[in-house]
């Protein structure tokens, strides 16, 4: 039988968002749920919608569909299985009358392999190394199998139990009536947690959780022109795998430390140049600091408090592609002060020298200013 195409299931576009993927699925769910909907197909509808949306609501499964379509080489998504993460409570809010339905509803067996949990951590960097790149070790507590009981949480030497209350199916039925009819409700069984075995003789290492707490170095290489609040995904550094399943991945965020000269915008750096007056009026070559070294920069004659002067390729390189930003330099003119009596001489000569520039300027802005209140 040939399958329909996911998005045309869900009936959204090949770029929809998330949040609309989502949507539809809802609503077609509502729409074709057996316990809302009693035509002869309905059942088999729902299964289609959830089977699409438990594809494209998962980024890597998504990712494989669109690439490969139904025909993916590890063998269709039934194959991935044990990801434990494509339908759930926890897909929707709280309260929702969806979660009447499909609140702990998953009837997947409790000891089937599932990927462990992915784990994030936040990485503090210097500014300089942010620009650079760097390899940074980082360490990271993580919760792994237990060496003594090899993740069973059993003594060594006994096995766990199946549990007595659910016979092993890790779940408790609660019977709900609703104004949808009578709906059973399967929650995880309390007694063994879900997993459908009790253990009699717990591992003294673990206590019977078939973890332990550990601290794991990993060396993380940051990309040169990394951004604030940009994430590094390390596969399967997350939480192990439960009952054999893959680990997760870790997730690094990484937050960048403020430089005391230069900010950062996208690739190219900013700073701010001080110079005086005298630089400013009769023009200069000052040196400018850049983070790989000094550089020299022309200041024109005549430059006025607040122009920015752009150097090419002395930003930061470029995270895709190549070459780097430029680092734009702001001059601001100082106002000198604490003058000596010599300097006050010579800036009031210059001023007397300039007297009839400014009463120029000056008059010509009155000039504006009076015709502007006259409206003319
Ligand atoms: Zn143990
Ligand atoms: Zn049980």
């Amino acid at each position: 039988m040939s399958k329909r195409d996911y998005y045309e299931v869900l009936g959204v576009n090949r770029d929809a968002s998330d949040d609309e993927i989502r949507r539809a699925y809802r609503k077609l769910a509502r729409k074709y749920h057996p316990d809302v909907n009693k035509e002869p197909d309905a059942e088999q509808k729902f299964k289609e919608v959830k089977e699409a949306y438990e594809v494209l609501s998962d980024p890597q499964k998504k990712a494989q569909y669109d690439q490969f379509g139904h025909t993916d080489p590890t063998g269709g998504f039934g194959g991935f299985g044990g990801t434990g993460s494509g339908f759930g409570a926890q897909d929707f809010g709280f309260g929702d009358i969806f979660d009447m339905f499909f609140g702990g509803g998953r009837r997947s067996n409790p000891n089937a392999p599932r990927q462990g949990a992915d784990l994030e951590y936040r990485l503090t960097i210097e500014f300089k190394d942010a620009v650079f790149g760097k390899n940074v070790d980082v360490v990271i507590p993580r919760t792994e199998t237990c060496d003594t009981c090899r993740g069973t949480g059993a003594k060594p030497g006994t096995f766990p139990e199946v549990c007595s209350v659910c016979q092993g199916s890790g779940q408790a039925e609660v019977v709900q009536n609703t104004p949808f009819g009578r709906i059973v409700n399967r929650r995880v069984c309390h007694a063994c947690g879900g997993t459908g075995k009790m253990i009699r003789e717990k591992c003294t290492t673990c206590t019977g959780s078939g973890k332990v707490k550990r601290k794991k170095k990993i060396n993380v290489k940051i990309p040169a022109g990394i951004h604030e609040g940009a994430q590094l995904r390390v596969s399967g550094e997350g939480e192990p795998g439960i009952n054999g399943g893959p680990p997760g991945d870790l997730y690094i965020t990484i937050l960048v430390k403020s430089h005391d000269f230069f900010k950062r915008d996208g690739d190219d750096l900013t700073c701010e140049l001080p110079i005086t007056f005298a630089q400013a009026a009769l023009g200069d070559e000052v040196i400018v600091p850049t983070l790989n070294g000094r550089a020299r920069l022309k200041i024109p004659a005549g430059t006025q408090t607040g122009t920015e002067f752009r150097m090419p390729g002395k930003g930061v390189p470029r995270l895709r592609g190549y070459g780097q930003g430029d680092l734009r330099v702001k001059v601001r003119v100082v106002t000198p002060t604490k003058l000596t009596e010599e300097q006050k001489q010579a800036l009031r000569e210059f001023n007397r020298l300039c007297g009839e520039y400014i009463h120029e300027q000056s008059n010509n802005f009155f000039d504006k200013m009076k015709k502007a209140f006259r409206g003319d």
